[in-house]
C-alpha cells in the first residue's frame, strides 16, 4: 500500500524510485540509495516510516563513528566562499 497517492504539496502523480539521500552524523556524510515516491512536477519526495527510521539508524552508527560496514568511496569536504555576499536588494 503506497502512503500517498498524489502529491502533497501539488497534487501530481508520484512515482516510485531509488534515489540518493545525503545523510549526515557527526563529522561524517553517507549517500545513501532508497526508494522513494516521488513527484514528477515538483520533485517532492516522499519516503516510508521504515524508510525513515533506517535513515535515523544510519545517522546513529555515523555519530557513533560505527561505519566499518559501509562503503568508502572518497573524502568530504566542506568549502565556504568568502567573499559570498549576498546582495538581496540593490
Ligand atoms: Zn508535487
Amino acid at each position: 500500500m503506497k502512503p500517498f497517492e498524489k502529491c502533497p504539496i501539488c497534487g501530481e502523480e508520484l512515482i516510485e524510485k531509488e534515489v540518493e539521500k545525503l545523510l549526515h552524523g557527526g563529522n561524517h556524510t553517507a549517500i545513501v540509495y532508497v526508494q522513494a515516491a516521488v513527484c514528477l512536477h515538483c520533485g517532492e519526495r516522499l519516503y516510508k516510516q521504515e524508510t525513515v527510521r533506517y535513515f535515523e539508524q544510519i545517522r546513529n552508527k555515523l555519530r557513533r563513528q560505527e561505519v566499518s560496514e559501509f562503503f568508502h568511496l572518497g573524502q568530504f569536504f566542506a568549502i565556504r566562499r568568502q567573499d559570498d555576499n549576498l546582495k538581496l536588494s540593490e
